[in-house]
């Protein structure tokens, strides 16, 4: 038997509840790994708060990443007591995910635990700082260079934003944080902003073109916000895009990209290839120090998940949360 946080769907009514569950009903899988710790991203608040169509089969244990220890395998490139890491393939959303004491995983989806974290550090960067890390390799390949000018980060007091901010600056770069907390601003400061705005001064309406401000941004936020970077990217800038935290929407126009030859950069991270994860992971072992991980995180056990996924939601949370499968 095991813990578990379970997502149920009947009479259209959505149930969530920790619950002990028999190991005969987890899924498919050729890898068996004891979860160390899973963590909550903002696709995780969703799934288990029913506020976003994340969940694709009922019922669902929720958790898009987890840290753990394999425990059986029949598969020849993990044996157990092997440390491993999952980010993403859909688990958590179509496939039994993080947020529980046990997972059965196809052993594609796993790359071995980073040598330089631990599971729980490894959870406090999670999908959100690997993502983060994903955007600023994309800002690299465009040839964007801190000498260029400012980088903008939205959301920046969110997971991605928070670990955005705290890469760009280790790489020299002069980050300027987009927040609708500006009560926090001695925390963004902290990882590294240069300058706090409000985000109220991009996430409404605006012009096809404004004043050119950024060399590079990286955007978790979407719809008008995403529109408003569009618009006040220099020359030749590129834009990292990676999330929706505004709105999924895009009202924008072609005038930057036509006329300022504006680059915007896709991000995924659930079906990245092997290669580009065990690169980003490579690239976080190298730039982040312990102590950032411990002030970007808060670490609350399984049964504290749930209420957390609604503090989430509501722009309570302050950079990341590890849910950790052993008490404190
Ligand atoms: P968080 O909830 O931790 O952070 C989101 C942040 O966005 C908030 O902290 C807040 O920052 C800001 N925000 C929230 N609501 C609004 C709003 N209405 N308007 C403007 N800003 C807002 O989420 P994550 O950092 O984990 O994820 C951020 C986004 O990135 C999500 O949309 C998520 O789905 C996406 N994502 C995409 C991935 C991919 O593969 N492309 C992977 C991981 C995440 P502040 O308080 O500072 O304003």
């Amino acid at each position: 038997m095991f813990k578990a946080i379970l997502i149920d769907k009947q009479d259209n009514q959505q149930r969530t509840a920790l619950e002990t569950i028999d190991e005969s009903r987890l899924p498919e899988g050729n890898v068996t790994v004891r979860v160390d710790c899973s963590t909550l991203n903002y696709k995780d608040a969703l799934a288990i708060t029913g506020k976003g169509p994340v969940v694709r089969q009922f019922p669902m244990v929720p958790g898009i990443d987890l840290a753990g220890t394999v425990e059986h395998s029949s598969s020849d490139d993990f044996a157990p007591g092997d440390a491993v890491l999952l980010n993403g393939w859909g688990v958590g959303e179509g496939h039994w995910g993080g947020l529980a004491e046990k997972a059965r995983l196809d052993s594609r989806w796993l790359i071995p635990l980073p040598t330089a974290f631990t599971p729980r550090q490894a959870m406090a960067i999670g999908t959100a700082g690997y993502t983060a890390m994903l955007s600023v390799m994309a800002l690299e390949k465009q040839g964007i260079t801190p000498e260029q000018g400012d980088v903008l980060v939205t959301g920046a007091n969110g997971g991605v934003g928070s670990y955005a901010i705290a890469l760009l600056a280790r790489l020299g770069y002069r980050v300027v944080a987009s927040t609708g907390r500006p009560e926090e601003a001695d925390y963004l400061h902290e990882l590294g902003a240069a300058e706090v705005i409000d985000r109220g001064t991009l996430s409404a309406p605006g012009r096809p073109l404004g004043k050119e401000r950024w060399a590079g941004a990286i955007d978790s936020v979407g719809s008008h916000t995403l529109a408003n970077v569009l618009a006040s990217t220099r020359y030749g800038g590129s834009v990292a895009a990676c999330g929706l935290a505004q709105g999924m929407d895009l009202p924008a126009s072609v005038a930057p990209f036509i006329l300022r030859g504006v680059t915007l950069v896709g991000i995924d991270s659930v079906m990245r290839p092997g290669a580009d994860r065990l690169e980003a992971w490579r690239r976080l072992g190298e730039l982040l120090a312990p102590a950032q991980l411990d002030a970007i995180t808060r670490t609350i056990t399984l049964d504290e998940a749930i209420d957390a996924a609604e503090e989430l939601l509501t722009g309570r949370i302050r950079g990341r949360v590890v849910v950790t499968m052993t008490e404190q």
